[in-house]
């Protein structure tokens, strides 16, 4: 019989991230799929009493918290400490966590001084005849692994976007606080800020329902024998503006934007889709000027319908790995596009 335990950080603001909420789809599953389980909620940060009310109507028998200021920051000692109390109060046996940057860095920890064993970048929960599998990716999203463990404490670390947020009526919960004095020692590291760009810079959007790719054909002389950069950058920027898509890059377009050449400001190599580059999700796909090479689309993994738009018939999209190729000139294409999302916004 396992204990099931939803570990999640609080945000700043006291609610919890989507993530922690797919982290508890997952252990609700659990829940109803492992006979006899127990389910617990244990929550970090500043103040968890909010975050615990806004899913009191989860079914978790238990809500449990390590509360206080030194437990606002993403801290590896803080945080490590704050988990394992957590975890031996709950004598959890399994253990769920979003996969955000702040868990993967500190639990993994935690599951050695526990004992146990952690998975991250976990996608997946089978249960098949009562007995729990992982699954995760490989080799760059090659190869999809199905993994069990006897070891518990098991601490699995759920990838963001693989599961839908668990919704429900927000209610009085009743907060079990565990008392935890960090030693001087582990208070060291402060964050002291964040840097982030201006939002109309910030083109990477991971909920965004499209993933707009551009490759480096927009940079590349065109039929009149002549480069149209500036034209290129108002298309896609307009674009980007109307749909509040996500801007992905193919390999070859960020490269020459480290390089200094005059091509589009606004890309970097975290745009960069592929093999080494990102694997975002993101229900639908749409590449422009980007031929479809293999390490480019393995980064498409997890893109739900793919279309393409390339000059040339024989590019790699073409070749089984989009639903949809049209054989056009994107910089046409795109302008229509625009036209008709202006025409929309202004009907
Ligand atoms: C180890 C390794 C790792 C790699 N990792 C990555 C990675 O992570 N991500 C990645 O992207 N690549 C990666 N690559 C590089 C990859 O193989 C390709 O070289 C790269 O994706 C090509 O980029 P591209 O398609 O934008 O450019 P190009 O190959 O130059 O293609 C440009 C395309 O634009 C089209 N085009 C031009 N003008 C127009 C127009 N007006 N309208 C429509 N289409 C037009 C052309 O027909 C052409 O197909 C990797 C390679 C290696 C060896």
């Amino acid at each position: 019989m396992e204990t099931i335990l939803v570990l999640a950080h609080v945000e700043a603001d006291g609610s919890l991230a989507k993530p922690a909420r797919e982290a508890l789809t997952a252990a609700r599953s659990l829940k109803a799929a492992l006979t006899g389980s127990t389910l617990c909620v244990g929550l970090v940060g500043a103040d968890v009493q909010a975050a615990a009310d806004a899913i009191a109507g989860c079914g978790a028998e238990r809500f449990v918290g390590v509360a206080g200021g030194a437990f606002a920051q993403p801290r590896y000692a803080t945080d490590a400490l704050a988990a394992e109390s957590i975890c031996r109060e709950a004598g959890a046996t399994l253990i769920l966590a979003p996969g955000t940057s702040r868990w993967c860095r500190a639990l993994p920890g935690v599951a050695h001084r526990l004992g146990g064993r952690a998975d991250a970048h976990v996608t997946g929960l089978p249960v098949t005849d009562g007995t729990l599998a992982v699954t995760r990716w490989y080799y760059r999203q090659r190869i999809e692994v199905t993994s069990r463990r006897t070891q518990r404490p098991w601490v699995i670390l759920v990838d963001p976007g693989c599961l839908d947020p668990w919704e429900g009526a927000a209610a009085a919960a009743s907060v079990q606080l565990i008392a935890v004095q960090p030693p001087a020692g582990c208070l060291r590291t402060t964050v002291s800020g964040f840097l982030t760009p201006a939002a109309d810079a910030q083109t990477i959007r991971p909920d965004a329902d499209l993933l707009f790719v551009a490759g480096a054909g927009w940079t590349k002389v065109q039929p009149d024998g002549k480069v149209h950069v500036a034209e290129a950058a108002e298309l896609i920027l307009t674009f980007l503006r109307e749909t509040q898509a996500s801007l992905g890059g193919s390999k070859s377009l960020v490269d020459l934007s480290g390089e200094g050449q005059s091509v589009l400001p606004f890309m970097t190599h975290l745009n960069q889709v592929g093999q080494t580059g990102a694997t975002p999700r993101h229900p639908k796909g749409l590449a422009t000027c980007c031929h479809g090479e293999e390490p480019h689309v393995v980064g498409w993994r997890f893109i739900g319908e793919r279309r393409a738009v390339n000059l040339d018939p024989n590019c790699g999209w073409v070749r089984g790995k989009a639903d949809v190729v049209y054989v056009a000139d994107a910089f046409a294409v795109m302008a229509k596009v625009n036209a008709l999302l202006a025409e929309k916004a202004s009907a």
